[in-house]
């Protein structure tokens, strides 16, 4: 399948998408070190805009920070090229992925040496999970590999290498006939989705995994915590969570750039609550959406108007 894409930036230029490619011994190919974003562009009210592009930006440079990798591009210029990009695209929405990684210069581990070689790809992308997700919720299984430690491979920054483990822990689900998994950390208590962030809701009051449990503590997921706390909702965002309060929990959501706020309907074939979207994750994901439509003026400054 050919991705709707016809121009993408390349450390300072834009090429034709047939001519954005990379050498076989590229570094990042054999060792996983590239580090990336995945951002969304909502067609607004006032028009196109990209969604928290400084934190996302801050994040890469993060990333790039943790493995010396040198992005030799100013966040303007990159700002700029993107902006550019979905603009030469006519792209009022889409998914945005910026990827910095180390390139060819020889195979040794060490990358030094090595350019870095940043690019940038946006492309037309609807709901993650499907449209029917966002309404009925998810099923999913709690994956039987485990979330690497933060102590084995940091988890607080977005690195290509890591998402091997996801990738594990979602065929995983999918092979079973489940939509997506759910993953534990070495301690065995809940971590993280592959690609998301995991939400409880309990007794009226909100539960969300935080650092410690070696995550990544998603830009969405500090969106979703945000509008809650302005509703009133008690959140607890360092939550310790065992696998056995998924199945009895009122409610459970997933949030992510690509999932945006999805229901967790079942975990392992066990019905959450209701086994439907519960109330409180109708009410946050209708105020995710009123915001990224830009249905309110609030939080203005979250957007990057094309
Ligand atoms: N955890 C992991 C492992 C992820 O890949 C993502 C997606 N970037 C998230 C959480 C959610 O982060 P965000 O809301 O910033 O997209």
């Amino acid at each position: 399948e050919e991705m709707d894409v016809d121009t993408i930036w390349k450390n300072g230029e834009f090429v034709d998408w047939e001519d954005a490619t990379t050498h076989v011994l590229t570094h990042a190919l054999h060792y996983g070190t590239g580090v990336f974003e995945g951002v969304r562009c909502y067609d607004t009210e006032n028009g196109p805009a990209i969604f928290r592009w400084d934190e996302h930006l801050d994040r890469l440079f993060d990333s790039a920070k943790l493995y010396d990798l040198d992005i030799d591009h100013s966040r303007e210029e990159l700002t700029e090229a993107t902006m550019d990009l979905l603009r030469r695209q006519d792209l009022e929405s889409g998914y945005i992925r910026p990827i910095a990684y180390y390139g060819y210069h020889s195979l040794g581990v060490s990358p030094k040496d090595c350019p870095t070689d940043v690019a940038i790809a946006a492309w037309p992308w609807g709901t993650y999970l499907g449209e029917e997700a966002l309404n009925e919720g998810v099923d999913v299984m709690v994956s039987s590999w485990r979330k690497h430690a933060s102590s084995q491979i940091p988890t607080n920054v977005k690195t290509t290498g890591l998402y091997v483990n996801s990738m594990l822990a979602g065929e995983e689900a999918r092979r079973n006939g489940y939509v997506e998994a759910i993953v534990l950390n070495k301690e065995g208590n809940v971590a993280e989705g592959p690609g998301e962030n995991v939400f409880l809701v309990e007794d009226g009051e909100i539960y969300t995994t935080g650092r410690a449990q070696s995550i990544l503590e998603g830009i969405t997921r500090d969106t979703v915590i945000t509008l809650a706390r302005e509703r009133g909702y008690t959140v607890h965002d360092e939550a310790v969570l065992s696998r056995g309060q998924l199945y009895t929990a009122d409610e459970l959501f997933f949030t992510g750039s690509a999932a945006e706020v999805t229901p967790i309907r079942s975990v392992d074939d066990t019905e959450i609550g209701a086994g439907t979207r519960g109330p409180v994750t109708e009410e946050l994901q209708q105020a995710f959406f009123d915001l990224v439509e830009r249905q309110t003026d609030e939080h203005d400054d979250w957007f990057t108007y094309l």
